[in-house]
């Protein structure tokens, strides 16, 4: 059957309804009764459709709150419909909530930045990356022209010119930015915001240890090459001072083998293929020498103890000997004559620890933060009298970060310095 044909169904059935009750009223009764009851049954289903109508239009209004009942005749169907119509049009749009939800999820996940522009530059919207690189606020900027926001000259030429195939590298706040531009939807635009400011930090100090360590190594190899130019150009010196020159050139020699020894450390130390080897050690007897080799190295100049008083502990012995070890060795090398090296073993509620305390030359606080820095020295004669290479300390934090332990460092220019190792409480071995 045809829609058309359909209509007619319910229009026929209305019909004889008022129709049928007439004659029925007329044959019954009289004429004018049957008039009359037709057109009361008329007026009845006229209201009734209005009521439908009524119930409808307030549906309309207020979805959530109004309901629909079943209605009569063909507004059963009707109504069944619209109910339907809404309950697929909830679902897609719960649906698209989701994925909505889902995909700014997803994007303030972006390690970049993503702003969504209209054509003329209004903000859409943008991920909590791109707040943090542009200074952007979804809660207060959404609607608001970006270049009004982003108040830089080249970042408002680059967005207007709308330059797509060029990035642009923006500086902002302290950050280094590469943005690009990417169109969309033919009536917006993606901003994408880059942060290299860590990458140009690794590279700038890539660059100065590069730097400082061919200074290092160049001051030595200066002083040698100068001793064997004279040595070539002058043979018969006598030989007083060609052993004076020996020895220097050894001295020098030394100096440079420390450095490349250290510089060695250090990238083993800071190599992933070098996993630390646990082992439990015997604490007591690694601070024993560790305690013997500082004495040899102060040869007599200073007093050297050991206390010890704490639990077995679980690290690499290798790595832990050469970071305590340098730092014995700088007590020993920055502390005059006749005095005080300690060296203790105890335990604090945090967990181990390993403090060496002397009564040295002492630093100034400007300096602390900045003395586990490669290269760093604050007496930078001192360091290389005593054949520092300014890589010790390095090496100690260092090696404390692959046990998860942590220095601390306290000094008083003039009075000494302590320098404590604090190990995580796991890293205890209990006495079995
Ligand atoms: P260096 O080889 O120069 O000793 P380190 O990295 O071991 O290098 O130490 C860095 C700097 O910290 C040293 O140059 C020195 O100025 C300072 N320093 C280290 N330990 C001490 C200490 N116990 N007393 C005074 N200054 C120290």
């Amino acid at each position: 059957m045809t829609p058309r044909s359909l209509f007619w169904i319910p229009v026929l059935v209305r019909f004889m309804l008022v129709w049928g009750a007439g004659l029925a009223g007329w044959y019954l009764w009289d004429f004018t009764i049957g008039l009359a009851i037709s057109f009361i049954v008329l007026t009845l289903l006229v209201i009734m459709q209005l009521q439908y109508m009524y119930q409808l239009s307030l549906w309309l209004d207020q979805p959530e709150e109004v309901r629909l009942g079943d209605g009569w005749g063909s507004w059963t169907e009707i109504f069944a419909k619209l109910y339907r119509l809404r309950r697929d049009d909830e679902r897609s749009r719960n649906e698209l909530a989701e994925w909505l939800s889902r995909f700014r999820q997803a994007m303030s996940q972006l390690p970049d930045g993503v702003v969504i522009m209209d054509d003329v530059l209004f903000l859409e919207w943008c991920n909590p990356v791109a707040e943090q690189h542009l200074g952007l606020s979804m809660a207060t900027d959404k609607g608001m022209r970006v270049t009004n926001l982003v108040r830089s000259p080249e970042f408002i030429d680059y967005i207007i010119l709308g330059r797509y195939d060029e990035p642009l590298t923006l500086k902002l706040d302290e950050r280094r930015l590469i943005v690009r531009l990417i169109p969309f939807e033919n009536r917006r635009q993606i901003l994408v915001t880059h942060d290299v400011t860590d990458m140009d930090r690794i590279e700038q100090m890539r660059r100065d240890f590069i730097a400082n360590a061919s200074h290092e190594l160049r001051t030595p190899l200066t002083v040698i090459n100068g001793f064997l130019e004279i040595a070539h150009t002058q043979p018969d010196l006598d030989p007083k001072t060609r052993a004076r020159h020996l020895a220097l050139m050894v001295d020098q020699g030394q100096r440079m083998q420390n450095l490349v020894d250290d510089m060695l450390v250090l990238t083993r130390l800071e190599s992933l293929d070098y996993p630390v080897r646990e082992e439990v050690l015997d604490m007591h007897s690694l601070l024993e020498q560790v305690r013997a080799e500082g004495e040899a190295l102060s040869a007599g100049r200073h007093k050297v103890s050991l206390e010890f008083n704490g639990p077995r502990l679980k690290g690499s012995q290798d790595e832990l000997r050469s970071a305590i070890g340098n730092l014995v060795s700088n007590a020993v090398r920055y502390t005059p004559e006749g005095g005080e090296i300690r060296i203790r073993w105890f335990e604090n509620e945090q967990g181990p620890c390993c403090s060496v305390s002397d009564t040295g030359i002492g630093i100034n606080p400007e300096h602390i933060a900045r003395l586990t820095e490669r290269f760093y020295r604050v007496d930078k004669g001192r360091s290389r009298e005593t054949q520092g290479t300014g890589l010790g300390l390095a090496i100690v934090k260092h090696v404390l970060v692959r046990h998860n332990a942590q220095l601390r460092i306290e000094s008083e220019a003039g009075k000494g310095s302590t320098f404590t190792i604090q190990f995580p409480a796991l890293a205890r071995v209990e006495l079995a």
